[in-house]
């Protein structure tokens, strides 16, 4: 039963009978809360397809898609030679829990991509969070050091000692820590704001010789998108060196998407450890962390430091990463996609100026962010200034007309490869009515 018309991607009756059904047994309906609507009000419309850059909702709307499942999706949704790889692998066995030929040439690939670990070494893991909680135990297994520097608003997935200020669902529910999280696993886990090498070396002279690492991502996106100030990444690479602590570039989010080595290539900057997630997995649950040889070098087996996953290295997702990676590297997008983000960006500017709605965009690569606020975004701080309730209203139009955005003002959009020029339009015409009533 369609109660809206087609084109109205908010949540019409099947989406709600579903919702109702799963929040049964589910939390909140949601096994992710970035999913949840919460801070914008109503319910999320149920998808039962994806394909290109159109989601599909169990009402029967056709939505543009500038989530992308937050990230992974940068070929576009159902890209036909991953899922047939996906297949492929599949008819040999889901998972062996042994050595198997494409790990390594999946490695290799990762190894020649990624600045940091061109002379290095690559775990595989399942999941961004994994990654992060990895690098950072093995961060500290290498320098003996015990505290960690990261950004508040930074997000970097839910183990417990990331969990201080935290970005993403824990910014957009006004929950930057969490409940069940010991005093004694955050103790060692010090804030400064993006942005601010400053308060980044008065944090490391303050606790002089007791920090192993600093964690940060280099275009932070979690807080809505936010580029690094020019010399910012420089020079926290001079202090981590200064400081003999590890500097680590959470490139979960922009790791294959800004540029296929990530920011560090796009800036010119080579942190000690990258952290990856999203893309390199092509739509499965993958992670992968990996850098200097001679770091990587003391995780078991080879060193004291212990990780480990059963379903680590999996043949589906090794099958759907190496696909798009292999894919990526031969199509190099990156130009197009640049172009086509940034007609999106200019045509919301001039949409919000016309109607005088004070707004601050800013985009690298496919990867994009609005705020509706008047005060320039450097770090969190800043992107708080936002209205929300217009946020809301924002995104429940853009819904209502076909266009399906992130649930929060503290997350950034994305492009694929399969949003074209006609994609971009159609998104412009919507947004120029929404401006209007905003
Ligand atoms: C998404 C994200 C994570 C967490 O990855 P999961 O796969 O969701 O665990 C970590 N860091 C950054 C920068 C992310 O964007």
């Amino acid at each position: 039963m369609i109660d809206r018309p087609a084109h109205d991607g908010r949540a019409g009756a099947r989406s709600r009978e579903l919702f109702e059904r799963a929040a049964r047994h589910i939390p909140g309906g949601v096994n992710s809360p970035v999913r949840a609507f919460s801070s914008v009000g109503g319910q999320p419309p149920f998808i039962r397809r994806a394909h290109g850059c159109t989601l599909e909702t169990e009402d029967g709307a056709s939505l543009i898609d500038y989530v992308c499942t937050w990230g992974p999706a940068l070929l576009g949704h159902g890209r036909e030679e991953v899922v047939d790889a996906v297949c492929e692998a599949a008819r040999r066995g889901l998972s062996f829990g042994a050595c198997a030929a494409a790990e390594g040439e999946f490695a290799a690939l990762i190894c020649a991509s990624v600045p940091s670990m061109r002379d290095g070494m690559v775990r595989l893991v399942n999941s961004g969070t994994e990654a992060t909680m990895s690098a950072l135990r093995l961060a500290r297994g290498f320098t003996g050091k015990t505290k960690i520097i990261k950004c508040d608003g930074g997000y970097h997935g839910h183990a417990d000692l990331l969990l201080v200020a935290a970005g993403s669902g824990a910014a957009t529910l006004g929950i930057p820590g969490s409940a069940g999280v010991p005093e004694g696993a955050v103790r060692d886990t010090l804030t400064v704001p993006f942005n601010d090498a400053e308060a980044t070396a008065a944090a490391l002279t303050a606790h002089r010789g007791d920090v192993a690492a600093i964690i940060v991502e280099p275009i932070a996106g979690n807080m809505g998108c936010i580029p690094p100030a020019p010399g910012y990444l420089q020079e926290l690479r001079r202090l981590a060196t200064e400081h003999e602590t590890v500097l680590i570039f959470d490139e979960v989010m922009t790791g294959f998407r800004v540029a296929l080595g990530g920011a560090q290539e796009r800036y010119g900057v080579t942190p000690d450890l990258t952290c990856l997630g999203k893309i390199v997995g092509g739509g499965l649950p993958v992670g992968a962390y990996g850098g200097r040889r001679d770091l990587m070098s003391t995780i078991a087996p080879l060193g004291p430091v212990y990780q480990a996953g059963t379903l680590s290295g999996n043949p589906l997702g090794v099958a759907a990463g190496l696909k798009t990676l292999q894919l990526l590297i031969e199509e190099d997008p990156y130009g197009s996609l640049e172009r086509t983000t940034r007609k999106l960006v200019e045509g919301l500017a001039q949409a919000s100026a016309t109607h005088d709605i004070p707004v601050q965009l800013a985009h690298v690569g496919p990867m994009f962010g609005l705020f509706f606020t008047a005060r320039p975004v450097a770090n969190y701080e800043d992107a708080k200034t936002s209205d929300l309730a217009r946020f809301s209203t924002w995104h429940a139009g853009m819904l209502e007309r076909g266009v399906y955005l992130a649930p929060s003002q503290f997350e950034a959009g994305f492009l694929s490869t399969a949003h074209d020029e006609s994609t971009i339009e159609r998104t412009l015409a919507a947004a120029a009515q929404v401006f209007e009533n905003l």
